[in-house]
Formats: structure tokens, C-alpha cells, sequence
């Protein structure tokens, strides 16, 4: 094992620094985008056609030999960085023992391990018990599926400018209609969306959209009828919206109050990328279920539902499951996840990579009156982009700035209802030499508008 840690590491080989060597794209990508083409339907569109050969921490190199400072990291999952070394080691070694048996057939450790380590560091001093998935959507669907059987009723309720996934129930939970749902219904009923709290857009204080949001879900909805509230805790492709203070204890209350299961989608927000392990704790809420996916398994496809012993317990054997669900390959490099994060002291780089980013960001406000808000929590920021001195959503210019930055060597990511937002969601392995270099890229974008 140890022999395969060092290969790893030593045939990575990456240099942590931008350097651009061809066009972007470079002719090795445009090659490879002909022959994409021809095969990969246009439907599952790239938002920078350039092919990667390789990666590792917060560098990204293509095809051409063009490296890149990843700011997305994926959509915020590649958390810890790239081959990080232990995932790596974990991951291989797993291949070498037994890379599927079925866990509904036959179990295996891993998959035990993972729930364990999900109980211990997701919101809440009770029981805690934990179902493997394969994918976001897959754990939003199966904590829908547990609330339903929980509670008896079907009512499920979103909030406004919500992401659940692009399956057929999730799509129904999404907010957002171009691209994720336009044509592709009809959709799954009883699916409920709720104003939510956007400060920079509604002024409105924690309690008043509070008392907006259950408004909506007493008179238009009916709490009886109401399984759930899916909430992510700062929206994700929403734009990083952080609500308002208060806003969702009162909503855990209420729910609480009238028998609904409080679900928190954490599977951008949470597993380190605040500072925190899940951001639910950044707002005093312990939600009834934590979603998790995207940063839990460097990369590797696996996702959970976790939550009281309780409620999760609802259904009866053999409800729950799936062919590949919490696959041992995947559930070994989560579990390195999470020793990483302890043994490296990452919770701690969310805080370091807020510092830095967000004052650049606030000065960057000041010189560019195009910058409307910044806002976020940790290492998942933001900025949203206006017509000078107008709410006017802006996305014209995110366009020019990300296509900027690619040219340049920074890959950065948009987000918003109206694409108006860039985030930036880098892996907590980024130096701050990188993330300052970065930095001067957007401002030279910012400038050619
Ligand atoms: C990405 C995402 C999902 C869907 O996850 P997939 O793995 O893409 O199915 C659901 N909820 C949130 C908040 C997400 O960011």
C-alpha cells in the first residue's frame, strides 16, 4: 500500500501553478471536442470545452498541457483537492480486495464505517442511522421517500431557487426551468415551492421571510398534508444564497411544530466546505435529515441520507437500497475523507480561505459597482452581478469574466437563477499564493467590461 501512496504522488507530478501554453482550447481539446460531438449528445453540454488529462490539489492540466487554478473544483467536491494522496491510497487498495458484493446482498465494513463517521459529524446529540446512495439526486429522493413513510403524508415543500437534482421527482423540486426541467415533465405532483429568504433581493429581515415562507406553506399548502421541507442551507446553483438570520431556526420550529420532517440538503454545503462539517451549525439548526454527496468521497460516486434513528427506521426492509449503493470502493475513499479532514486540520481552511478571499472580494465590490453582493460562508463565496446600481441580474457579464478567466488559466464556475453569480468554491488544499493569483485574474476581467 504504502509503495502505491508514493507512485501516486510522485507520478502526479503537478506543479502547483497556472500556466497557459496553447489557445483555450488548445487543438488536443478542439480534436477531442470533434469527436465528442459526433458521440455525446448535445444535451450534456461542458461549461469550458477543454479536455483534462490530469490533476491534483488545486491544478487541473488538459490535454494541451495547460494548467489551471480550479476554483470549482467540481462543484465543490473535489473538497480536499485533487489525487489527494490518501483517497488515492484508500481507493486502491479497496480495488485490490473486492469492488462489489452488494451491501443488500451481502455487507461489508466500509459501508458501516461511513454511516458511523456521517452520525458522528452531522448535526444532533441522538441516534443517527445511515442510508448509502449513489448520487445527490438519489439521497433527495430517498429522504423523501423515508419522510413519506414517516409521516404518512406526501406533501413535499422546496424553497424558491432551490437545487434537488435533475431525476424526475428532483427535477420537480428544482426551482430553475432552463435547463433543468424545460420539456421534460410532466413532474412529480405534490411538490410544494416556497418563497425563500434572499436578502440582497427582499430586504426582509430572518423572522418577516420566515413568516413568508409558512404563509405560503399554511394557506397554499396545509401543514397536515406535509411530509417535508427540503432545505438547502446556503442554496447552491440558486447563487450561495445565504438566508437571513433566524430564518431557519424559525422554519425548523415550525416544522417541528406541525409533524414535518426538517431535511437539510447539505450536498454542496456541507462536509468541510464552510468551516464547519455540515453549515447547517452555522445557523443553530439540527436538522431531522442531512443530505450528503458531492465532497464526501473525493470524487468517487456516494451519497447519504442520515438522520434520526427514529425516522429513518420508517421503512420496512428492503425499501431502501440500490445495486450500487455505497459502493465499497467509493465508501473507502469517504472514510479517507474523513480521517483527511481530521488529521489535516481542514475544518480549520474554510476559515483561512474566508479570510482571504472575502475582504478581495469586498474591494473588488468597491472598484466595480457590477459586483452587487458578495456573500457566503468559508470556501463557498460569492458574487452577484448587477446593472450598476440596479438589482438588474447581470449575466452578460459573468460570461465575459469566466470566459476571461479561462483564457487566463482560472477555472470558475457561474450559478444563480439568472446566471448572474460566479462562485467560488475552491478546494480547501488551495495555497493562498494561488488563490491571490486567481484574485488578480478576476479583477483584470472585471476591468475589461
Ligand atoms: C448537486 C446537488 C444535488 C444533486 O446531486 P447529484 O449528485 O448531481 O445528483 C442536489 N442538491 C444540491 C444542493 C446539489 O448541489
Amino acid at each position: 500500500m504504502t509503495d502505491t501512496l508514493v507512485t501516486a504522488s510522485e507520478t502526479s507530478g503537478i506543479s502547483q501553478e497556472r500556466r497557459i501554453v496553447t489557445a483555450i482550447p488548445g487543438p488536443k481539446s478542439h480534436a477531442l471536442t470533434e469527436r465528442r460531438l459526433a458521440v455525446v449528445p448535445v444535451g450534456v453540454s461542458s461549461a469550458l470545452p477543454v479536455f483534462i488529462e490530469r490533476a491534483h490539489g488545486a491544478i487541473v492540466v488538459d490535454v494541451d498541457g495547460n494548467q489551471f487554478i480550479d476554483l470549482g473544483a467540481g462543484i465543490g467536491v473535489m473538497t480536499i483537492g485533487h489525487t489527494d494522496e490518501a483517497v488515492v491510497a484508500a481507493a486502491t487498495a479497496q480495488l485490490g480486495e473486492f469492488t462489489h458484493v452488494m451491501f443488500t446482498i451481502t455487507p461489508y465494513e466500509g459501508y458501516v464505517r461511513v454511516a458511523e463517521l456521517l452520525a458522528q459529524h452531522t448535526p444532533g446529540d441522538f441516534p443517527k442511522k445511515t442510508v448509502l446512495l449513489n448520487s445527490g439526486a438519489e439521497a433527495v429522493e430517498n429522504a423523501v421517500k423515508i419522510a413519506r413513510k414517516y409521516t404518512g403524508r406526501t406533501g413535499v415543500a422546496v424553497l424558491d431557487h432551490a437545487y434537488h437534482g435533475r431525476t424526475n421527482l428532483t427535477m420537480a423540486m428544482t426551482y430553475k426551468s432552463m435547463p433543468y426541467k424545460l420539456g421534460f415533465g410532466p413532474f412529480a405532483s405534490d411538490v410544494h415551492h416556497a418563497p425563500n429568504s434572499y436578502p440582497f433581493r427582499d430586504g426582509l429581515s430572518g423572522a418577516d421571510s420566515a413568516a413568508r415562507t409558512i404563509a405560503y406553506l399554511e394557506k397554499a399548502v396545509g401543514a397536515s398534508d406535509l411530509a417535508c421541507l427540503v432545505v438547502e442551507p446556503i442554496q447552491g446553483e440558486g447563487g450561495f444564497v445565504v438566508p437571513a438570520e433566524g430564518y431557519l431556526p424559525a422554519l425548523q420550529e415550525w416544522c417541528a411544530a406541525n409533524g414535518v420532517v426538517f431535511i437539510a440538503d447539505e450536498i454542496q454545503s456541507g462536509m468541510a466546505r464552510t468551516g464547519v462539517y455540515f453549515a447547517s451549525e452555522h445557523f443553530g439548526i439540527v436538522p431531522d435529515l442531512v443530505l450528503s454527496a458531492k465532497g464526501i468521497a473525493g470524487g468517487l460516486p456516494i451519497a447519504g441520507v442520515t438522520g434520526r434513528a427514529e425516522i429513518m427506521d420508517a421503512s420496512h426492509p428492503g425499501g431502501l437500497g440500490g445495486t450500487f449503493a455505497g459502493n465499497p470502493v467509493a465508501a473507502a475513499a469517504a472514510v479517507a475523507v474523513f480521517e483527511s479532514i481530521e488529521s489535516r486540520g481542514l475544518l480549520a481552511e474554510g476559515a483561512r480561505i474566508e479570510r482571504l478571499l472575502k475582504p478581495a472580494l469586498l474591494a473588488l465590490q468597491q472598484k466595480y459597482e457590477v459586483i452587487g453582493d458578495v456573500r457566503g460562508i468559508g470556501a463557498m463565496l460569492a458574487i452577484e452581478l448587477v446593472q450598476p446600481g440596479t438589482l438588474e441580474p447581470n449575466p452578460a457579464a459573468v460570461t465575459v469574466i469566466t470566459a476571461y478567466a479561462a483564457r487566463h488559466g482560472v477555472l470558475l464556475l457561474n450559478a444563480g437563477t439568472w446566471g448572474n453569480v460566479i462562485r467560488f468554491l475552491p478546494s480547501l488544499a488551495i495555497s493562498d499564493a494561488l488563490l491571490t493569483e486567481a484574485l488578480g485574474v478576476l479583477d483584470e476581467a472585471l476591468a475589461t467590461l
